[in-house]
């Protein structure tokens, strides 16, 4: 019998553009990892079989097998189910996709989904910025603003799948949001958000790209600087809100915006320093240790959780088509 430390699972990360996988040992080693192209237009058959087949690939080159897999993917994700019930209108067919069912069933093994944002924080507080915490919010500064809460070494995903969505929190501008409702706070602070609202000041220069703005603020630039200044104030704001509403010591922030942590920093630190928890205990607000692994990593942990509570959750009906195959 094989010792349980020589268990590997797969971490998946599925996003609109890309679908990114890591073999994983317990300590959270990676020992293999790969990407390929996710076939968002053609449906959620095609992304679970974009997933499955990197898996095998990644299985191939190391010579072993997963033990069990987790994903973390764009949408809400019922947690029950691990079926996607809310997705942006960059995926075809994904709303009702019985992503956890499709996939375990694809592998042969028990596989746990979240939502991205839920597994980033599952990652960090696993194995990266915030290990050890119980109780944290995760952050995520991308195309969009999304948000995570764990209490209790759990992440809350609420009874819809959707707590933690600070970014669609309102009263922080007059700016019209992604989801058609004014003043949200991924108006200011997300990548796509941080282009436009530096396109505005510039008055010439027109960019969606966040880290351009990053290059501009880093040479001086004041319409930059001031466009990262409101974005770090406007998440300091937030911040503020959510860790005295949950009692939360640590705050981590990942996503593609955290490439211009330096220029976020200082206005995000001004703020916190203005509006202190009212518990007195010192906040704690990091940018995430993993990079662009945080979220397949946080699946990782998901699997591997799966694997030490006997695979049930959102598997169950996985391993009841398993059993039946048999
Ligand atoms: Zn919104």
């Amino acid at each position: 019998m094989g010792s349980v430390d020589t268990l590997i699972v797969a971490g998946i990360d599925i996003g609109g553009t890309k679908i990114s996988a890591l073999l994983v040992d317990r300590l959270g080693t990676v020992l293999a990892s790969g990407t390929v192209r996710a076939p968002a237009s053609e449906g959620g058959d095609a992304m679970s079989a974009a997933a499955a087949g990197l898996v095998r690939a990644l299985e191939a080159e190391t010579g072993t097998v997963v033990a069990a897999a987790g994903v973390g993917a764009a949408g809400v994700i019922d947690p029950e189910t691990g079926t996607i019930t809310a997705a942006s209108e960059s995926f075809t067919d994904w709303v009702g996709f019985p992503l956890a069912v499709d996939l375990g069933a694809r592998l042969g093994i028990g596989v746990a989904v979240d939502n991205d944002v839920n597994a980033f924080l599952h990652g960090e507080m696993s194995y990266g910025a915030v290990a050890g915490s119980s109780d944290a919010i995760g952050i995520m500064l991308g195309t969009g603003v999304g948000g995570a809460i764990a209490m209790g070494g759990d992440v809350f995903v609420g009874p819809r799948g959707a707590a933690g969505e600070i970014g669609h929190t309102p009263g922080y501008s007059e700016i019209v949001c992604t989801c058609g409702q004014r003043g949200h706070l991924e108006t200011l602070a997300s990548g796509r958000s941080i282009g436009a609202r530096y396109s505005e000041r510039n008055g010439g220069i027109v960019t969606d790209s966040a880290l351009f703005v990053a290059e501009k603020a880093r040479a001086g630039d004041p319409a930059a600087i001031a466009t990262f200044d409101a974005a770090g104030e406007a998440i300091g704001m937030a911040i503020a809100t959510a860790v005295n509403l949950l009692d939360v010591q640590d705050v981590v922030i990942g996503g593609g915006v955290r490439g211009a942590w330096d220029l976020l920093e200082p206005a995000l630190n001004a703020t916190l320093l203005d509006n202190q928890p009212v518990s007195g205990y010192p906040l704690v607000v990091v940018p995430s240790a993993l990079g662009g692994h945080s979220v397949a990593l946080g699946a990782a942990a998901l699997a591997w959780r799966l694997l030490d509570r006997g695979a049930t959750a959102n598997t169950m009906n996985v391993n009841d088509l398993v059993r039946n195959a048999l």
